[in-house]
């Protein structure tokens, strides 16, 4: 059988997707373009972010296939962004929830077509090699429930046996190696793994961390720490145990003790019931840390992601206010460059969305089966623009107008209720597998 596959975006969120493909090595096997897609009988794609149905569609466009065409190559989605499959069914025969790698080979002896999710595939690693490191998942799923987070809500914590970890550090040809998990310090052998990798001569390239387990950190890179929240009340809100003091003592003690050179933090915009006073606290919180001696030499990068409310997390309800100017709300309450009041280099690595391109998200996550129609629409008028992997809205004015039609920007960026037909909750949970509602 002739397989050919394609991740959206960077290639190491392909992880996944190299697991699949480890498993199934005895086909043939090719990296797709839209010019080769039609030669091969099946189609794997992996969606990992909300952009990539866009992507998807785009693709399947240039490439001249459509899901109506008799003579085509098979097509199976899977990756994060499946978690709402039902707009991706117009353009696959088979959406991947979940853990893919188990049931790929009957996926493609055509065994069990429609939706599928198992949820608790026994996790096997690979280490996979990238520019300067390599690649090795450590467990999946996560041990904690942020009320945000996907992972928390779909994917079980599983690690991998300490023994076929250490078979794939055997492996790694390169002088770092990525250790991945949600937060690699709470792998339960986390300490002899330090050892090994010290032993065999491997540097550790971890970068995700837990705030309250910055103490167990030894990877080469800054640490990269999901702060969630502005404020201590909007980390309650999301379920991150971190207080305004222990937050602000953490990071002096941290500049104090002069080791580790900077931090990142992940921050949400748009959280339910922000208010100015969230951004005050954290400015004046910033203020106190930069007084330490020693943050002259430090970094804090902030990292801003607007909130999305994810299909089947405990926030799934909530909508958002997309046309806010966060841009100008950074600024007012962090300021820019030397205008700052505290020692340390602040740095944003943004990628905070515009009013256009936050609608097209919920549409992404929130969308059913006019997906397609509404996908269609804002294509052939120009209204989305797909640029190498980056998609982006030309007029927001023209995208809400479409969307009227469909019962407005509201139903996708609005609050949902129980009793609305979302469609997300057609894939029903069933342990081993589930299967949309029509599809039993
Ligand atoms: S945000 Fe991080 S710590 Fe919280 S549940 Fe998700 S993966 Fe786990």
């Amino acid at each position: 059988m002739k397989i050919g596959y394609l991740t959206f975006g960077r290639d190491d969120f392909g992880y996944g997707l190299a697991l699949c493909l480890d498993r199934i090595k005895d086909h043939e096997i090719y990296r797709v373009s839209p010019k080769t897609a039609k030669y091969v009988d099946v189609l794997l794609f992996s969606c990992f972010w909300w952009e990539h149905i866009y992507l998807l569609a785009d693709f399947l466009r240039k490439a001249g296939i459509k899901k109506s065409d008799s003579d085509r190559p098979r097509i199976i989605v899977g990756g994060f962004n499946t978690f709402n499959p039902v707009p991706f069914q117009a353009y696959a025969d088979t959406v991947v929830c979940g853990d893919g790698e188990e049931i790929l080979e009957s996926v493609l002896n055509g065994e069990d077509p429609g939706l599928i999710w198992r949820n608790v595939s026994q996790v096997h690693s690979l280490p996979l090699p990238g520019h300067n490191t390599t690649r090795i998942e450590l467990a999946r799923g996560c041990r904690f429930k942020c009320k945000f987070c996907s992972v928390a809500h779909l994917k079980p914590y599983r690690e991998v046996s300490i023994d076929e970890i250490k078979k794939c550090l055997d492996q790694v040809k390169t002088k770092k190696v990525t250790l991945f998990a949600p937060d690699p310090t709470l792998y339960s052998k986390n300490e002899e793994l330090n050892k090994y990798c010290h032993e065999i001569g491997l540097t550790r390239n971890d970068t995700d961390v837990r705030f309250t387990s910055l103490d167990k950190y030894n990877g080469s890179s800054l640490p990269h720490i999901g702060l969630e929240g502005f404020s201590e009340r909007q980390r309650k809100l999301v379920g991150k145990q971190i207080s305004n003091e222990l937050f602000t003592t953490k990071m002096i003690e941290v500049i104090q003790h002069g080791v580790m050179k900077g931090v990142l933090f992940y921050v949400i915009l748009d959280l339910p019931g922000e208010k100015e006073d969230d951004f005050l606290e954290l400015r004046e919180a910033l203020i106190k840390i930069g007084k330490t001696p020693g943050a002259e030499k430090f970094t804090m990068i902030f990292s801003p992601n607007m909130f999305m409310p994810m299909p089947h997390t405990g926030m799934e309800m909530y909508g958002i206010n997309y046309e806010k100017n966060y841009k100008d709300i950074w600024i007012k309450f962090f300021g820019r460059g030397k205008e700052r009041d505290w020692a340390f280099l602040m740095a944003e690595k943004t990628r905070i969305f515009k009013p256009g391109s936050r609608i097209l998200s919920m549409l992404s996550v929130r969308g059913g089966e006019e997906f397609i129609q509404i996908q269609t629409e804002l294509s052939a008028k120009k209204i989305i623009n797909i640029s190498g992997d980056r998609l982006s809205c030309r007029s927001e004015k023209e995208l809400i107008r479409v969307l009227q039609k469909y019962g407005g920007s509201e139903r996708y960026c609005g609050p949902r209720f129980p009793e609305d037909d979302n469609p997300w909750k057609r894939l029903i949970f069933n342990g081993e597998r589930s299967r949309t509602r029509e599809s039993l």
